[in-house]
C-alpha cells in the first residue's frame, strides 16, 4: 500500500465535483470550454456520476506535503480513507474520461450524439 509520505499529498492537490449528466449539445458546450481551461478534466465514473475535477493545490498543505490545519480539517478530509483513496483504490475511478475539447468532439461523433442530443436541455423548456 502507498503510504501518505510516499504519495507527498496527491488528495490535497485537486477538487472534484459531481455534476449534472450532459442531456444535450449546450451542456457538451459548456464541458468543452471547461476543458478549454488547464487542469481541468471531466469525467463519468464507475458508480454512473459525472464529475468536473480541477488541478489545484489546498492552501492549508505545507512544504512538507502536511496539513496545516490538520486537528481542524473539514469533514471531507477526516473522512478520507487511505485505504480506498486514489493512490491505493480498486483501480481506475474514471469510466470515461475527457482531458480535452477534442476528446468531446471525438466521443460525440463515435456515439452519434451530436446527431441525436437536442440543442437545449428539456428541462429548460
Ligand atoms: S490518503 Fe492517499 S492520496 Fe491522500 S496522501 Fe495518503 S496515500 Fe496520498
Ligand atoms: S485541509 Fe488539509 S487534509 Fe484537507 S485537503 Fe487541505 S491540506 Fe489536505
Amino acid at each position: 500500500m502507498v503510504t501518505c509520505e510516499e504519495c507527498k499529498a496527491k488528495c490535497c492537490r485537486y477538487i472534484a465535483i459531481e455534476t449534472d449528466e450532459p442531456d444535450c449539445l449546450d451542456d457538451w458546450d459548456q464541458i468543452k470550454w471547461l476543458l478549454m481551461h488547464e487542469g481541468v478534466s471531466v469525467y463519468l465514473d464507475n458508480e454512473g456520476d459525472w464529475v468536473v475535477e480541477v488541478i489545484t493545490n489546498c492552501k492549508n498543505l505545507d512544504e512538507n506535503n502536511k496539513c496545516k490545519i490538520y486537528d481542524t480539517r473539514p469533514d471531507l478530509c477526516q473522512d478520507h480513507d487511505v485505504e480506498t483513496c486514489v493512490m491505493n483504490g480498486e483501480g481506475k475511478v474514471e469510466k470515461i474520461l475527457f482531458k480535452t475539447a477534442e476528446d468531446v468532439d471525438k466521443y460525440l461523433k463515435k456515439t452519434g450524439l451530436d446527431k441525436t442530443l437536442p440543442a437545449e436541455s428539456p428541462d429548460d423548456e
